[in-house]
């Protein structure tokens, strides 16, 4: 049974991630889509909401499963029994940070590999930023997240009433 792990802040989750995951399902036995609990990012959706929306997207996909973690991704696949990591690659501006983290989590743990997949070229200029920021300025977003995740933009990013 061979296992992989995609982490991500998933803030959220796209067609682009969506892509990656499918790709990974023909590879693996299972995949575990991994949402990373790290505040310091400041994400827009809480743990739960990420995890949820994640979640409605994969319920197809009879190997994938949807699940948080906290602390280091290196403890954590080993408490999963992964022995890969999955990890995209849009541009040559993805490469430098990547090979880095790659190469630390090596550093600590020389047994997890990282595998780079590349998406449909369509999603090669998405990402869960880019999303956000187009949809609080008013834009179409259905293109680029599942309807589902479109809702939820909307509703997050509604102006207030003072
Ligand atoms: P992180 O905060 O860890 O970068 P993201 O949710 O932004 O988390 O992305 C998780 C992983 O998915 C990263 O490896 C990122 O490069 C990859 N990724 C994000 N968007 C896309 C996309 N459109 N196509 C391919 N890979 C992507």
């Amino acid at each position: 049974m061979r296992t992989v792990i995609y982490p991500g802040s998933f803030d959220p989750f796209t067609n682009g991630h969506l892509d990656l995951v499918e790709r990974a399902a023909k590879l693996f036995d299972r995949v575990i889509v991994a949402v990373a609990d790290n505040d310091t990012k400041r994400p827009l959706f809480t743990v739960a909401e990420r995890r949820r929306m994640a979640a409605r997207v994969l319920k197809p996909l009879a190997n994938v499963e949807v699940d948080a973690f906290a602390g280091l991704l290196v403890d954590y696949a080993q408490r999963r029994g992964a022995c890969a990591v999955i990890r995209g690659l849009r541009a040559v501006s993805d490469f430098e940070f990547e090979f880095q983290m790659a190469l630390m989590n090596r550093k600590l743990n020389q047994r997890l590999e990282t595998i780079f997949m590349m998406p449909k070229g369509a999603y090669t200029f998405l990402s869960s930023k880019l999303v956000k920021e187009v949809a609080r300025l008013g834009g179409e977003v259905s293109p680029f997240v599942p309807a589902h995740v479109e809702k939820a933009l909307k509703a997050k990013l509604k102006p207030r009433r003072r």
